[in-house]
């Protein structure tokens, strides 16, 4: 939250709005869109000044690539190579917070700055209405990475993408809160096997129920994920985590029986705990107390991502 900036045109999600931003994007904007995992900020994929304009309003490192959205699999089989096993995560989890890391289709019309120049390509397809409305209104693939300035904590609702983004964005739909609250998983698939770039709501044991078991890092080498930054989602204080109670001056993001200021999921659900990761941080940013403390919140299932994103706002 900077408050230096002017606020962005803010409209409800609903048939108008969507037409609006249809149009919008088609004519080379930046819209900024609720999905199920967090709030995008779109552009079409096609089109380099208007890649260049996420990069610009983000302040990301042109080295971070970008995940393209398409409506279902069918437009996502023009732009990247299928196999197999890239159809079965499609059939099992498309649309949702599932995005794969595929070859680039040689003929595929995606500006070069949507891959940082790599052979291959991030897709997903969004469950959330508005995207999948607006996808199918405006025609085109859309380059989407979260609606926040590059390293901050991501959006959850209309009012962070104002406060982070302010009139960088041409339009902001409001849909309320997401409902998954992180980001997707990011899986990519190679010929030696596949691997977990980016945890996410959907877990390594889902994806190996069709898979088979991942590629093992040890035998094979770290494989790196442009952009998987050790310091992202920053709220702008120090973070401690595995905390059981506050210290003098941390504001204290409880779990189950930690009660804190505020609490991730007062009854210990995972998923609840997800939904509300960013909404908590924004909260201690905003908080009079200079530090922030988290809660221990068990590995298993989505808590591998919640964990993910919470050592890299404590790094
Ligand atoms: P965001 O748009 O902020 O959700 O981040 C998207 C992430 O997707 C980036 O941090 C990249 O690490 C990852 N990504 C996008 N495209 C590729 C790709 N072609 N290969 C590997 N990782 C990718
Ligand atoms: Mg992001």
């Amino acid at each position: 939250m900077t408050g230096k900036h002017q606020l962005p045109r803010m409209i409800a999600a609903d048939a108008e709005g969507i037409a609006e931003a249809a149009e919008l994007l088609r004519a080379g904007g930046l819209v900024a869109v609720p999905t199920e995992t967090v709030y995008g900020l779109a552009a079409r994929a096609d089109s380099a000044p208007a890649v260049a304009a996420i990069y610009r309003a983000k302040g990301r490192p042109d080295f971070n690539p970008l995940i393209v959205h398409v409506p279902d699999l069918a437009t996502a089989e023009t732009i990247a190579e299928f196999d197999e096993r890239a159809r079965q995560l499609a059939q099992a989890f498309w649309p949702g917070a599932l995005t794969m890391v595929l070859p680039l289709r040689l003929e595929a019309r995606i500006a070069a700055a949507v891959t940082a120049g790599l052979p291959t390509i991030a897709l997903r397809c969004p469950a959330h209405p508005a995207m999948r409305s607006l996808l199918e209104q405006s025609g085109l693939p859309l380059a989407a990475p979260s609606a926040n300035r590059s390293g901050g904590v991501s959006p959850t609702r209309a009012g962070h993408v104002a406060d982070s983004l302010g009139d960088a964005v041409d339009l902001v739909l409001d849909g309320g809160a997401c409902a998954a609250g992180i980001e997707s998983t990011i899986v990519a698939l190679r010929d030696s096997g596949w691997q977990i770039l980016r945890p996410g709501p959907v877990s390594e044991d889902q994806i190996a129920a069709h898979l088979g078991p991942p590629l093992d890092v040890k035998m094979e080498g770290r494989i790196e994920a442009p952009g998987q930054l050790s310091s992202h989602y920053a709220p702008g204080k120090p973070v401690r985590l595995g905390a059981t109670s506050a210290e003098d001056g941390e504001f204290l993001i409880g779990f189950g029986p930690i009660a804190g200021d505020t609490s991730l999921s007062e009854r210990g659900d995972p998923a609840e705990a997800a939904a509300r990761l960013y909404e908590c941080l924004h909260l201690a940013a905003a908080a009079p107390q200079p530090r922030i403390a988290v809660a221990p919140i068990p590995e298993e299932g989505i808590g591998a991502a919640i964990n993910d994103r919470l050592r890299r706002a404590a790094a």
